[in-house]
């Protein structure tokens, strides 16, 4: 019984780590010199164009989304 509130309590504070990764405006990220999303080169940045952008951000939504759920 002590365990399970032990459990609840650290499955709360992962969710809660879940929770503010997501709503972190960008996630930190490096220049490989390719898009992140398709991979394309570029040469500053870290997408090829907005689309991109907003496609990997949707993603990593998505992922954050599933991870809690
Ligand atoms: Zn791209």
């Amino acid at each position: 019984m002590h365990a399970d509130i032990l459990d609840e309590a650290a499955a709360r504070e992962q969710q809660m780590i879940e929770v503010a990764l997501a709503n972190r405006p960008v996630p930190k990220m490096v220049y490989t010199g390719e898009c992140h999303w398709c991979e394309e080169p570029i040469a500053f940045g870290h997408y090829c164009d907005k689309d991109c952008r907003h496609d990997h951000e949707v993603f990593l939504w998505a992922e954050s989304q599933r991870r809690i759920a």
